[in-house]
C-alpha cells in the first residue's frame, strides 16, 4: 500500500478545508448584519466578530489534528471552549496527491509554526470593500515560510448571479501555487500596489521615488500579493511598520513558490520561527519579477527611517 502522505502535505490539505470553512464564517457574519466591531490600537486597527470566530475555528481545527504544531493567530482572545460547529475536520484530496518535496518529508509536528490571519483587510470588510478580504494560513519550518493558503471569500462577488463566489489559493515551495492563473504585470510599466488605510508621508514618498505609472491603493497584504501573481501590479511597496508576520507568511510562501520575492524595505528576508517579533518593522517590498529594479530605488532616507 501507499505510504501515508508527509505531515507537511497533510497540514496544507487540512489548512485548505479550514480556510474554506473560515470563508463561510466571514460571509455568514456579514450576512447576519452584526459585525461586533472592536477597536484594537485605534480606528484603523479593527476586530470584528468574524475575526474572532474565524481565528477560533482555524486554530481549534488545526490544533485538534496537529496538537504539537505551534499556531500563532493575530487576535488576542479569551481562552474559551470552541463550539463543535466551528470545527472543520476535512481536507483537500488533490493536495494529498502531490509529492512532498524531499527536503520536507521528514518534518515533525514540533518543527512547524502556523501563522494565522483570520481576516486580513478588516477595515475594508467593515466598509464593504469585500474583495480586499482574505483569510491567511502560513506554514513555516526552520524560520522560513514554506507553504500557505490564501482564501478570498468574496472573489467574484460582483461578477453576476452565475459566478462562483470565493476561491482558495495554495502553494508549497518546490511544488508551486494553485487556484489562480499566474500572470505577469505589463512589461515596462511600474504599477505599485500599496495600503489604502495605513498611508503616511514616508509611504507616499517611497512610492514617488519609484517612478510609478500607476498606484493602486487597496486593503490587505493577502490581496496585494494576489495583485502581484495575477499581473495587476508589478510591486507591493509599504514603507511603514504595521504589517505583521501573520500578514506575510502565507503570501510569502505562495509568492516564493512561483518565483517572486518579498523582503522588508532593506532587502532582509522575513523570519517565521515562533520566537520572532510579530511586527514587520521595516516595511514590505514584494514583486513577482524585477525585484532588483524596485529594491535599488528605495531612497536612503526611507531606509534610515525604518529600523528592522
Ligand atoms: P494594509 O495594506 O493597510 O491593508 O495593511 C496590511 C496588513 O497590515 C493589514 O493586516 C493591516 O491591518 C496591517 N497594518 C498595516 N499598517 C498597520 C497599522 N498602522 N496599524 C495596524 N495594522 C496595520
Ligand atoms: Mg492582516
Ligand atoms: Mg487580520
Amino acid at each position: 500500500s501507499m505510504a501515508s502522505p508527509a505531515l507537511l502535505m497533510r497540514v496544507v490539505a487540512s489548512a485548505y478545508s479550514v480556510a474554506e470553512k473560515a470563508a463561510t464564517i466571514v460571509r455568514n457574519v456579514l450576512a447576519a448584519g452584526d459585525l461586533g466591531i472592536v477597536e484594537k490600537t485605534g480606528a484603523n486597527d479593527l476586530q470584528t466578530k468574524a475575526d474572532r470566530l474565524v481565528q477560533m475555528s482555524i486554530c481549534a481545527s488545526l490544533a485538534r489534528k496537529f496538537p504539537k504544531v505551534t499556531i500563532i493567530g493575530e487576535e488576542d482572545l479569551p481562552t474559551e471552549e470552541v463550539t463543535e460547529e466551528l470545527i472543520e475536520d476535512g481536507h483537500c484530496e488533490e493536495i494529498l496527491k502531490k509529492t512532498c518535496p524531499a527536503q520536507y518529508t521528514g518534518i515533525k509536528e514540533e518543527e512547524l509554526v502556523i501563522w494565522v490571519d483570520p481576516l486580513d483587510g478588516t477595515k475594508e470588510y467593515t466598509e464593504g470593500l469585500l474583495d480586499h478580504v482574505t483569510v491567511l494560513i502560513g506554514i513555516a519550518y526552520g524560520g522560513k515560510a514554506i507553504a500557505g493558503v490564501i482564501n478570498q471569500p468574496y472573489y467574484n462577488y460582483e461578477a453576476g448571479a452565475d459566478a462562483v463566489v470565493g476561491r482558495t489559493i495554495w502553494g508549497v515551495l518546490g511544488i508551486g501555487a494553485f487556484g489562480f492563473q499566474l500572470t505577469e504585470a505589463p512589461a515596462g510599466k511600474h504599477i505599485i500596489v500599496t495600503t489604502r488605510s495605513h498611508s503616511s508621508t514616508l509611504v507616499n514618498d517611497c512610492i514617488s521615488a519609484l517612478n510609478p505609472d500607476t498606484v493602486i491603493r487597496v486593503g490587505g497584504a493577502g490581496n496585494k500579493i494576489i495583485q502581484l501573481i495575477e499581473g495587476k501590479a508589478s510591486a507591493y511597496v509599504f514603507a511603514s511598520p504595521g504589517c505583521k508576520k501573520w500578514d506575510t507568511c502565507a503570501p510569502e510562501a505562495i509568492l516564493h513558490a512561483v518565483g517572486g520575492k518579498i523582503t522588508d524595505i532593506h532587502g532582509n528576508s522575513f523570519q517565521y520561527n515562533k520566537e520572532v517579533k510579530h511586527m514587520n518593522s521595516a516595511g514590505v517590498l514584494a514583486t513577482l519579477r524585477n525585484y532588483d529594479y524596485y529594491a535599488s530605488r528605495i531612497p536612503n532616507n526611507v531606509k534610515q527611517s525604518l529600523v528592522p
